[in-house]
């Protein structure tokens, strides 16, 4: 039975909303054709699997094989029962539902009264800031800060002064002091709750406003800043501030950017950086990413580059991580000390864009600081590191992918063969706090030119430029002038050559005709880069092609010369002079290449 379900409800929410309407505040649908998809909500993918039917008013996913209607997918989105979606759709078609009552009832009323007092507050505090006398203070902080009139109308600024004088507003009109209170609006003890503060609006992604934030306009005041406390409205883990204005712009540029301040994305936005929003408040929550999902994917980290800063975007990474969401991290060079700064100072934000590098990278390459590669002990204190920060990668591919990153920044590839499997032995375990992660063992020593370094055919590094080359073909022609095949152990030489030959003949396509009679285990690597291309490989610019294969090449001449150097010993040992000559040629000739 379902108490509160009546059919009439149920017939009138079915009229008043589209289906396509609903589904699109949870997921980025593209039209295809007639057909609509995006990517699931519910199963993590990567290409959009997940179809809507406007004319039918129906979903299903190809991938999960979910399926129904609007009721099923609010059910399922919001992790409810039939009524709970059914109170949740009746609120946003407007349906009175005709058994509601009770506490449920009366919050959603006090809810209803609370946002139209923060809709007069916020006009209220901005007719001040703009035009009365008592806004001056506001009206010099902005000036200071060089927010201009405009922009400042788009977010609505406002300016809070000493006194009574909103809580009076109200009484003038009629409106009840306690629901004042309630809000955060009104002191118990009658007075204004923000004075002598510049006002910032923060509302939800529909531009309702649910709270503020004062910013103090006194030097010498305590607190800079203070926000609306948590009410029936407002929850400060669930909201972005200026996701409203932000999100048109999120979605034509398929990122966000998240910065630590209000003023950091007010300024943002008037420099054209419309993508830009804050988690204010509070740092970055699960709820707060769940509602950026529904714009994008990817979002560009740009915090203070201290040790606050850096630390909240550590987190930020892994906690987006969940919720497949990408990360990239920018960081402002010279003396600006907040996006603020630097932008208002003719900062370059595309020059800043350029510069970003996705999360994992930055984190691996972080741990590198301070560190000398030549140092034994710090080599020790390096792997503990690294090895911290890959245990918190959770994709298998991506964990590999900043191994050999990791490697590529330190420089121990080569010299001191450090490899991607000894820093992902283990893992995941992340080291206690304190404990210090123990030497990796060394290789055995390769006992000949063409012994295949890691005991498969290809090695991992040159299997993972491989699929970088099937996916990014363009980069082929850095590749060739760096990477002489000679260089290559003998299984290597051969794959490489192979994938090579066919890009050069024909590109993608000549490689897909000739992939079939390519061996399995470069046929498998190729396929699997296709259909899901390695999301670093993706991210993998082109200094990140040069700096992978200059490694491999630095690795694989680092092997042969220790090959060279044993046989040499080998020669020695037989008293076979003319052998021991040729052998220390070849070697010169080798430390002459590097
Ligand atoms: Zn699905």
């Amino acid at each position: 039975m379902r108490p509160l379900a009546s059919d009439d409800a149920r017939d009138q929410i079915r009229s008043r909303l589209n289906l396509v309407d609903v589904v699109q505040q949870h997921v980025r649908l593209r039209k295809q054709g007639r057909e609509l998809w995006g990517i699931c909500p519910f199963h993590s993918e990567k290409t959009p699997s997940f179809h809507v039917s406007e004319q039918k008013q129906s979903w299903y996913c190809f991938s999960c094989q979910k399926g129904g209607d609007l009721f099923t997918f609010v059910q399922e989105i919001e992790k409810t029962d039939f009524v709970g979606a059914l109170r949740i759709l009746a609120e946003m078609a407007g349906v009175e539902l005709p058994e509601r009552s009770g506490p449920a009832q009366e919050r959603a009323a006090l809810r209803r009264r609370l946002l139209e007092l923060n809709r007069l507050a916020a006009q209220y505090y901005e007719y001040v800031l703009r035009s009365m006398p008592a806004g001056e203070p506001g009206r010099q902080l902005l000036a200071r800060r060089e927010v201009g009139e405009e922009t400042a109308g788009r977010f609505g600024l406002g300016y809070a002064p000493a006194g009574a004088n909103f809580a009076a507003f109200l009484r003038k009109r009629g409106h009840s002091i306690p629901d004042a209170v309630e809000a955060g609006l009104v002191r118990r003890g009658g007075e204004d709750y923000f004075q002598q503060r510049l006002v910032v609006p923060i509302r939800d992604e529909r531009g309702q406003v649910l709270a503020f934030t004062g910013r103090t306009v006194l030097d010498g005041e305590n607190r800079k800043y203070v926000n609306t406390p948590e009410t029936v409205a407002y929850s400060k883990g669930k909201v972005l501030f200026a996701l409203d204005l932000a999100r048109s712009s999120i979605e034509e540029r398929g990122h966000a950017v998240l910065m630590e301040g209000q003023f950091d994305v007010i300024v943002a936005h008037q420099f054209g950086v419309g993508n830009a929003i804050a988690s204010s408040g509070t740092a970055l929550t699960g709820d707060q990413l769940g509602l950026l999902r529904r714009f994008t994917d990817e979002v560009v980290l740009m915090f203070d580059n201290d040790r606050a800063g850096r630390g909240a975007a550590d987190r930020a990474i892994e906690l987006a991580q969940e919720h497949q969401v990408r990360t990239r991290v920018a960081r402002i060079d010279g003396d600006a000390k907040d996006p603020d700064e630097f932008l208002r100072g003719g900062g370059s934000w595309d020059a800043v864009l350029r510069a970003s590098r996705p999360g994992w990278e930055v984190r691996v390459s972080d741990v590198c600081e301070g560190l000398n590669p030549h140092e034994p002990r710090d080599r020790e204190l390096w792997v503990g590191r690294v090895r911290q920060v890959l245990a918190a990668i959770k994709d298998q591919v991506e964990q590999r992918t900043y191994a050999e990153v990791a490697i590529g920044k330190f420089e121990v590839g080569a010299q001191f063969s450090i490899t991607p499997e000894m820093l992902l032995s283990a893992l995941p375990a992340p080291p206690r706090p304190g404990a210090r992660a123990p030497v990796p063992p060394a290789p055995p020593p390769p006992d000949g030119l063409a012994t295949p370094p890691l005991g498969n055919k290809l090695s991992h590094s040159v299997g993972f430029l491989l699929a970088v080359l099937a996916v990014r073909p363009e980069a082929l022609e850095r590749v060739l002038g760096i990477l002489d095949p000679a260089d290559l152990e003998d299984g290597d030489r051969a794959a490489y050559l192979r994938l090579v030959g066919a890009l050069e003949r024909g590109g993608l396509d000549a490689l897909g005709q000739e992939l079939d009679e390519f061996p399995a285990e470069e046929q498998i690597l190729v396929r699997r880069a296709w259909a899901a291309p390695p999301p670093g490989v993706e991210e993998v610019g082109d200094r990140m092609v040069e700096e992978m294969v200059h490694t491999i090449r630095r690795e694989s001449l680092a092997r042969r010369r220790q090959a060279l150097r044993k046989a040499l010993a080998e020669a020695e040992r037989r008293q076979d002079f003319e052998e021991a000559v040729v052998i220390g040629q070849q070697l010169n000739e080798l430390r002459e290449r590097t």
